[in-house]
């Protein structure tokens, strides 16, 4: 087989990366588009020794889980992977993926796994549940300047005025400053030639208070006329937060650290649960709001809380978890890289009035040993880290802590594996398992999980 050859294939799996894989004669062919159950024509994209890359020519019998995607631009725009494929089936995939990762890098043993796993929490509406964008700004092919999403791993921009994911507002936010944009002929930022003034545009939104927060990410110290283009923002009703933040750097990170706020807050509140939360536009914050709160409750039945514990919340963001934590411990420190973040968190404490949590501003790994004797003993742990996971002398200094539960958040099943290998070899055992959808229509998994100290 070489490229450009047109084969037939069955499609039979999915990669973690959301494409079809088919087999021609034991060779793994991973077809972009492809959905399991198709049978189609693949063309040939690339070859290497033990496996091949293809693209669909004509399907020539659809999946029965096949579904016409929602959004016009589903394809080139490559965000939602998934949105071919019956939400159904999605969660299906989901779970295999959670427990594939268990099994083949964590090890865990097949009869532990079918007891501990539990299904996964899939959302009622998989659509507009997204409470955060960022858009680059930028020109398309024929100049005009346009909202959208980076194609593949280019710079072009595909124009998306309405993500089927996010909320309907966003379209009215971007073309607003847009049109600013065009009316004072600013030039928007262009990645190549490091040139040009707006870069991105921030929209997050509170789903249980509806306030709006604005961010235009610049490359410079202000932007022309910006109280024309503030007075077009705050027709919005709910516009809670404008701020600028400039970001000056030749990079691909999407926020500046410093922000200046224009009008109104520097934050915006959302509800998760019984508690507010203030949001700044540099703080981590999770983007489906309702999922969110599933996700946090099962946290908190797994920490088993019965008001005496002292409790560690490691990756803690905005104290979203410490503080459901506090309604039931003695005590909860939390630990977050990000100060603003962290200041964030200090004022939820006060404004949810709880006065049983600490936070601390550093990397996990650091913090914690540094303040375990101040402490003492903590019976439970959450961590919550990004998709790089734990490092791995964070969970040796947990191991000899000897929590008796370790609350595992996770937001990328292989890395979550990786450790809970690292934790059952060192005296714990995986008790529960529950992916929450917080994605849907893309491949990302959330995962909750338990472990408790094995008797010795
Ligand atoms: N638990 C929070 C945040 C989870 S996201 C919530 O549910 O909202 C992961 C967080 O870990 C981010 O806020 C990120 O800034 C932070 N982080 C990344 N590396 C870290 C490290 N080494 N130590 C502490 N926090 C870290």
């Amino acid at each position: 087989m070489k490229k450009n050859d047109v084969v037939k294939v069955t499609i039979e799996d999915i990669g973690i990366n959301g494409e079809g894989i088919g087999k021609i004669q034991n060779y793994p062919l991973f077809v972009k588009g492809g959905i399991p159950g198709d049978e189609i024509l693949a063309r040939i994209t690339k070859t290497k020794k033990t496996y091949g890359y293809g693209r669909v020519e004509e399907i020539l019998h659809p999946s029965p889980d096949r579904i016409e995607p929602p959004c016009p631009i589903a394809e080139p725009c490559g965000g939602c992977q998934l949105q071919a494929l019956s939400y159904e089936k999605q969660l299906t995939f989901k779970e295999k993926t959670v427990k594939g990762n268990l099994e083949r890098i964590g090890k865990v043993p097949s009869p532990l796994l079918e007891k501990v796993m539990n299904p996964i929490v899939g959302m009622e509406e998989p659509f507009r549940y997204r409470n955060k964008a960022a858009y680059p700004i930028g020109r398309n092919r024929d100049g005009r300047i346009v909202a959208g999403f980076y194609a593949g791993r280019t710079h072009q921009i595909i124009p998306v005025d309405d993500c089927l994911l996010g909320k309907k507002e966003n379209k009215t936010i971007l073309n607003k400053i847009i049109s600013h944009v065009e009316k004072h002929q600013i030039e928007p930022y262009d990645e190549v030639g490091h040139r040009g003034l707006i870069r991105h545009v921030l929209i997050r939104y509170g789903e249980k208070t509806g306030e709006w927060m604005v961010s235009i990410v610049i490359n410079g110290n202000t932007i022309p006329k910006k109280e024309e283009l503030i007075e077009a923002l705050v027709e919005i009703q709910g516009m809670t937060s404008i701020s600028l933040s400039v970001n000056k750097k030749n990079t691909n990170v999407i926020m500046g650290n410093e922000i200046i706020t224009i009008w109104g807050q520097e934050y915006i509140t959302d509800k998760i649960g019984d508690l507010s939360f203030q949001i700044s536009p540099l703080a981590f914050y999770q983007v489906n709001q309702k999922q969110t709160e599933k996700l946090y409750n099962l946290a908190l039945t797994y920490a088993d809380l019965k008001g005496k514990e002292k409790v560690w919340d490691l990756y803690c963001g905005i104290g979203t978890i410490s503080l459901f934590l506090a309604q039931k411990a003695e005590m909860v420190y939390g630990v977050e890289v990000v100060p603003e973040a962290i200041e964030n968190a200090k004022e939820n404490a006060k404004i949810n009035g709880l006065a049983n949590a600490r936070f601390y501003v550093g990397k996990a790994e650091e913090v914690l040993p540094a303040h375990i004797k101040e402490h003492g003993r903590a019976e439970v742990i959450v961590v919550d880290p990004p998709r790089k996971g734990c490092a791995e002398s964070l969970l040796e200094t947990m191991v000899n802590m000897e929590p008796e539960r370790i609350v595992y958040v996770s937001c990328d099943s292989a890395t979550l594996a990786r450790d809970v290998k690292y934790l059952r070899e060192n005296g714990y055992e995986l008790r529960e398992v529950t992916p929450v959808d917080q994605f849907g229509m893309t491949v990302h998994v959330e995962c909750v999980c338990l472990m408790t100290r094995k008797e010795t």
